[in-house]
């Protein structure tokens, strides 16, 4: 974290409307006295605000998305606030200042890592992922990271992942002429044998981005979950993406194993749920990851 310059890291229409909202919001006048930028994050403006002992987050940006994504970053945060699972932060307010978009959350103070954070953590986790629909999908589309994404309800899990994951990634990959059309046709094999490869399970509730950088640790040292992009789908997904950068501990697999088993042979689907955040990573951030993604197709 970095101090900097007040108004060259936050605008001056964006400060008055976040001045007025936080007034609003606790109820005493706000005037903002300092601010340091948050790094980690790799889409917004990410900066702790501090105002009469109290802090906030905020999160802004201008590109034509971004209110939209922040609309949905807010409801996705209250889905899981909703389900009384897991910490999140709290949503004090979304809205626009002039050609600014912004997102104010409840600021978590980092803490400690109590001595049963992994333990409590797969516990809360497993809570979540017991919240459950009768479909998979979500009321509404969200976002993974910047790009859209398409929660259109299926009954099935493996028609919803094919349909509005994999295939939606990968036709943007190959327009954008990042992924060849001969490797596009090894994921038509692929989509011919996921039905006997995945077994039905019912839909839960998932936090749909869960990579180490989005648990950060409470101020109590339990953990707690920003940056969603939650539906109700394989809790699988979840799972498989918790390893795929650098995974969380032995622990973290057992404890939620005891709490919620996964079914038979969970580990050898992993690489089949991780195609999706490796797609969307290929569209993102380029071909970094293609070699990943045709050895995960050779396997299957
Ligand atoms: P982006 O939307 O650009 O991905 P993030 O949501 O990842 O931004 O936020 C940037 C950084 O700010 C994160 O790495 C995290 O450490 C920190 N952060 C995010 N939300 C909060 C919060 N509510 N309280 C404290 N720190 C936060």
């Amino acid at each position: 974290m970095a101090k900097a310059n007040l108004t060259s890291m936050l605008p001056h229409s964006l400060k008055t409307e976040t001045e007025k909202t936080l007034t609003r919001y606790t109820g005493k006048k706000i005037e903002i006295e300092n601010i340091t930028v948050m790094h980690g994050g790799s889409i917004n403006h990410a900066l702790k605000l501090s105002a009469g002992g109290m802090s906030f987050f905020l999160k802004w940006n201008n590109t034509a998305a971004s209110s939209l994504m922040f609309e949905a970053e807010s409801r996705g945060i209250k889905l899981l606030r909703n389900s009384l699972s897991l910490n999140v932060p709290e949503v004090i307010a979304t809205g626009t200042a002039g050609e600014h978009a912004y997102l104010l959350l409840e600021f978590i103070q980092p803490g400690i890592p109590s001595e049963t954070f992994w333990e409590d953590f797969a516990v809360s986790l497993a809570g979540l992922h017991r919240h459950t629909a009768i479909s998979f999908g979500l009321d509404h589309d969200n976002y993974i990271g910047s790009l859209p994404q398409h929660n259109t309800r299926h009954d099935s899990w493996v028609d919803f992942f094919a349909e509005e994951r994999l295939e939606i990634q990968l036709r943007m990959a190959v327009d954008k002429g990042k992924i060849a059309s001969s490797l596009a046709r090894h994921f038509g094999t692929l989509f011919q044998k996921l039905h006997a490869l995945i077994p039905a399970e019912e839909p839960s509730l998932i936090h749909g981005d869960l990579w180490n950088g989005n648990v950060i640790v409470s101020p109590s040292g339990q953990g707690c979950l920003i940056d969603p992009a939650v539906y109700y789908g394989s809790r699988e997904m979840d799972i498989a993406m918790s390893r795929l950068f650098g995974g969380f501990p032995r622990e973290f697999y057992d404890h939620y194993n005891r709490c919620f088993p996964l079914l038979p042979c969970w580990e050898e689907r992993m690489d089949i749920c991780n195609l999706y955040p490796l797609l969307v990573h290929v569209n993102l951030f380029g071909g970094g990851y293609l070699q990943e993604i045709k050895n995960i197709l050779k396997r299957f």
